[in-house]
Parts: structure tokens; sequence; C-alpha cells
């Protein structure tokens, strides 16, 4: 009678905390994520979270989601609406926001095929709004849409650096604070990493770079140049693209959840930190 009163209580515990923290991937996800904004909103930020993949989809699309609502929920760091749909996104549409992250969604030129759609998203962010982009976000734009590789900084043009490999990155912005995660000047870690094509390092400012020499692979870039996260101002706004997050892993990792939210918080105006470009230091 004991053992069966203890594993109805069992049972109840279990359901009860599937009810409170959902499945074991949100459970991992929220005991990992900062418990507070590294700066207090100066408001409440609204951000549309666009998620629709038109081309690869990548399987950690849904738990990019559950990490951005966990993130918001527990740190209050903005308001999130999530869609796989494009209607929000025209000038009356995306005038309630104040930030558009682009969640592995690939061949974003598809999806916005109409020029008063493009046209919408990139005033946006020029207007002095701004733009987030995880991992293959930058899986699109050319040929179709020029103006969204330009924005973003560069497109897709293969991974050399596969996803299931450990591979050594570089700090290369250490004292800015979307870096404060990270407390050493290097790292390893595992995520599929790619190399760029119409990539200018003049419009960017580079925070984590892919060590190539170490790494023992070889990608496109004469000076090895493999740029991992970076920020760039654009018009009066601001951009923060990150390639990690195609592994389900990299959204409940600590302090890529501290990175990807400084980011957020950056983008939004809330925290402060320079964009302007940096020449390459390490070859
Ligand atoms: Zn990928």
């Amino acid at each position: 009678m004991k053992t069966i009163k203890l594993l109805l209580l069992t049972l109840f515990l279990s359901t009860g905390s599937n009810i409170l923290f959902g499945d074991d991937d949100e459970t991992k996800i929220f005991n990992s994520m900062p418990s507070s904004p590294t700066v207090k909103p100066k408001k409440t930020s609204k951000v549309l979270v666009y998620s629709h993949a038109s081309g690869f989809k990548h399987s950690s699309i849904p738990t990019g989601v559950k990490a951005l609502r966990v993130m918001a929920q527990k740190t209050k760091a903005f308001d999130p609406t999530f869609t796989v749909k494009t209607d929000e996104f025209t000038k009356r549409g995306l005038a309630k926001y104040d930030q558009i992250i682009f969640n592995n969604c690939t061949h974003v030129q598809k999806a916005f095929s109409e020029n008063a759609q493009r046209t919408a998203i990139l005033n946006f962010i020029r207007e002095g709004k701004s733009f987030v982009g995880f991992h293959s976000a930058s899986d699109g734009g050319i040929p179709q849409w020029p103006e969204y590789t330009e924005m973003i900084g560069g497109c897709f043009a293969g991974h050399p650096w596969n996803a299931g490999g450990m591979w050594p990155f570089f700090i290369e912005d250490p004292t800015h604070p979307i870096n404060a995660a990270f407390k050493n000047s290097e790292f390893k870690f595992s995520d599929e990493i790619y190399q760029y094509k119409n990539y200018d390092r003049s419009k960017l400012r580079i925070l984590i770079g892919l060590d190539a020499v170490k790494s023992g692979k070889k990608g496109n870039s004469k000076t090895n140049d493999y740029p991992v996260s970076w920020i760039r101002s654009y018009g009066k706004g601001r951009i923060f693209y990150s390639n990690f997050g195609h592994n389900k892993a990299t959204w409940w990792t600590p302090f890529m959840l501290q990175h990807f939210m400084d980011g957020i918080q950056w983008a939004l105006g809330d925290l402060n930190g320079p964009s302007k470009p940096v020449t390459q230091k390490k070859i």
C-alpha cells in the first residue's frame, strides 16, 4: 500500500512539474536562462519573432522559439509575438514593434517576394528600429534580394565546420558588453559554423570569430576571416547576428543565452556598446 501511495505521489509530482515547466528541453532552457535582464529595459519593447523556413528547416527552430519565450518570461527584457506568417511585415503592421527577430528562417527572399514587404522590413530598421538574426537567418537574400544580404552582413556559403564538431572560437571584441558572457578569450563549442559570400567586414563590428587555423579546416577566406557573431549600425537602426543556433543544445547553454539576450538588448538600445567596424586582428 505504501508503495502504491508513493507511486501515485511520484506520478502526481511529475505531472505537476510537466505542467509547470513543459517538456525536458524547456526545463533545461529555463534552468540555463539568466534570471534578470542585463540592463533594465527603458520600456517594454515589442519584438516580432519570425520562425518560418522557406528553405532548409532546422529541427532547432521550435527550440529557439521556446528559448526566446522563456527569455522574455523570465527576464522581462522584451515582449515577444511569435509568427510563421508574413502578414505583419508591412509598414503598418511593423509600426507597433521595436525589433524583428529572424529565428533560423532560411531563404527569406521566397517568403518576402514583394518589393513592398522588403522595403517595409529594411525601412523599419533604417528608421531606427532593430533586427536580430540567428543561425540560418543569413542563409538567404542573394541573388533575388541582395539588399537583405547587405543588411544582415553576409550570405551562407557552406559550412566547413559541421554541427557535430567541437570548434575553436576567439573573442574578437573582449570589452564589448555583448561579449560579457564569455569569461575567457577563447572557447570551444559544438555548432554548425558558416563561411560567407557577399561579406564585407568594413561594415560590421565582429564580436566572435572562428579560429580556422586551430580548427584544422579551410574555408573560402584568404585571410581566415570567419566571423560568427557581429553587430552593425544600419541607418538609424541596429543589427545583431549570431551564427550559433543550429544545434538544439545551443539554446540551453547558459553563456549562449546570455550572449543572445545581450545582443537583443543592445539592438533594442537598452544595452550600450559601440558598433563602429574594427579591422581584422587575427590572421
Ligand atoms: Zn544549420
